[in-house]
C-alpha cells in the first residue's frame, strides 16, 4: 500500500495509433477528475513503442483533441517535466535497464515457440480474456544446452516467469475487489522477438518513474493488473492504486466502430459537437453525472465521485446522436 502521504500523480497514456474514439474519451476525462478532484499531478505519456503501429500525426490529434476537451496537463512531450522524456520511443534505456534487472534476478527465460506452437496449446488454463491464452510454459523447462542449440537458429522474445503458484487479487477502485487464480495467465513475453519491449513492462518502469500514484484506464486492461503487480513485486516497488473504467460499446453490445455513427471526436467535432456537450453527455453515460447537461471538466469536480461510475459496460443508446444535439441546443 502506498503511504497517504505520497503526492497523488495520475496519467494519461494513449498509444497513438488512431484517433481518439468516445471510449478513450470517457477515460481521459475519469482520469483527469480523479486527479483533479484530490488536486494532484496530470502526467501525459505516449505509449508510441510498437513503432509499425504508431503514427506521428496521431500523436499531435491526440493532444490537441484532449486539449478540446478541456483536459490539461502538467507534464508530457510537448511541455517537459522533470520525470521525462514522456515518449515511450525515447526510454528504450530505461526499460533495457529493468530487463537486465529482471534477468539477474533469474525471472526471464528465452522462448522459441511460434504462433502456430502456441495456438495449438491454446487450451491451457488461466488465460486471461484480454491477454490470449494461458502460456504452457514448454521453453521454461528448456535446459541450457536446449536453449543454446535453439537461438543458434532463432532470435527468441523473453517471457518473465510468473511464481507459479501465487494468487493476485488487489482492490480496484471501480471494478471492486478483483482476484485472479495462481498463474495468472501464465509467462507473459515481456521482450517481443523483434527487440519491442513488452506494454507490461514498460507501463510499469514508467509508472514507478513518474511517481503514478493513480492509474485510471479501461477495463480492457484490468486481466493486465496481475501481470503489472508481479513485475511491481520483482522490481521491488509498490504498486499505484487502479482503477478501471467501463469500456463503452455500441448500441448493439459490439466494439465502437463507424457504424454506430462518428465515434471518434474529430468526426463528432465536424458534425458540429461542442466539448461542453460532450463532456456532459460521456459524464452522464457513466455515471458521474445526473443528466446529460453541457458541462466542462472543471465543472464537474466539486460533484465528482470514483463509487459513483458504473461497473459494467455502458451501450450508447441507439439515438445517441439525436441526443447529443438535442443536449447542445
Ligand atoms: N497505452 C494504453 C492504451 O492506449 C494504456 C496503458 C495503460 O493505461 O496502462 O490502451
Amino acid at each position: 500500500m502506498l503511504p497517504d502521504s505520497t503526492p497523488i500523480r495520475g496519467r494519461f497514456a494513449p498509444t497513438p495509433s488512431g484517433r481518439l474514439h468516445l471510449g478513450n474519451a470517457a477515460t481521459a476525462l475519469l482520469a483527469w477528475l480523479q486527479i483533479r478532484a484530490r488536486g494532484g499531478t496530470m502526467v501525459l505519456r505516449m505509449e508510441d513503442l510498437d513503432k509499425p503501429r504508431c503514427k506521428p500525426e496521431a500523436a499531435d490529434a491526440i493532444l490537441d483533441e484532449l486539449r478540446w476537451l478541456g483536459l490539461d496537463w502538467d507534464e508530457g512531450p510537448d511541455i517537459g517535466g522533470a520525470a521525462g522524456p514522456y515518449a515511450q520511443s525515447e526510454r528504450l534505456s530505461r526499460y533495457e535497464a529493468a530487463l537486465a534487472a529482471l534477468d539477474a534476478k533469474g525471472l526471464l527465460y528465452p522462448c522459441f515457440c511460434s504462433r502456430a506452437d502456441l495456438l495449438s496449446a491454446s487450451s491451457a488454463p488461466h488465460g486471461l480474456s484480454s491477454e490470449g491464452p494461458a502460456y504452457a510454459g514448454a521453453c521454461r523447462r528448456l535446459t541450457r544446452a536446449e536453449r543454446e542449440e535453439r537461438a543458434a537458429r532463432k532470435t527468441p522474445s523473453q517471457r518473465f516467469a510468473l511464481p507459479p503458484d501465487r494468487p493476485w487479487a488487489f482492490d480496484d477502485g471501480i471494478a471492486g475487489h478483483v482476484a485472479f487464480p495462481p498463474g495468472a495467465g501464465g509467462d507473459f513475453v515481456i521482450k517481443r522477438a523483434d527487440g519491442i519491449v513488452g506494454y507490461q513492462l514498460a507501463v510499469v518502469v514508467d509508472d514507478i518513474a513518474m511517481g503514478v500514484t493513480d492509474v485510471l484506464r479501461g477495463w480492457d486492461l484490468l486481466d493486465s493488473t496481475p501481470r503489472q503487480l508481479a513485475l511491481y513485486e520483482a522490481l521491488g516497488a509498490k504498486p499505484p492504486r487502479f482503477a478501471h473504467a467501463p469500456l463503452l460499446l455500441g448500441s448493439d453490445g459490439g466494439r465502437l466502430s463507424k457504424r454506430h455513427g462518428s465515434v471518434t471526436l474529430s468526426g463528432l467535432r465536424d458534425h458540429g459537437v461542442g466539448p461542453r456537450t460532450l463532456v456532459g453527455y460521456l459524464a452522464w453515460l457513466v455515471g458521474v453525472a445526473d443528466r446529460p447537461e453541457p458541462a466542462s471538466p472543471q465543472e464537474l469536480i466539486p460533484r465528482f465521485d470514483l463509487a459513483r461510475v458504473v461497473r459494467e459496460a455502458v451501450r450508447l443508446p441507439g439515438d445517441w446522436m439525436a441526443s447529443l444535439r438535442e443536449s447542445q441546443s
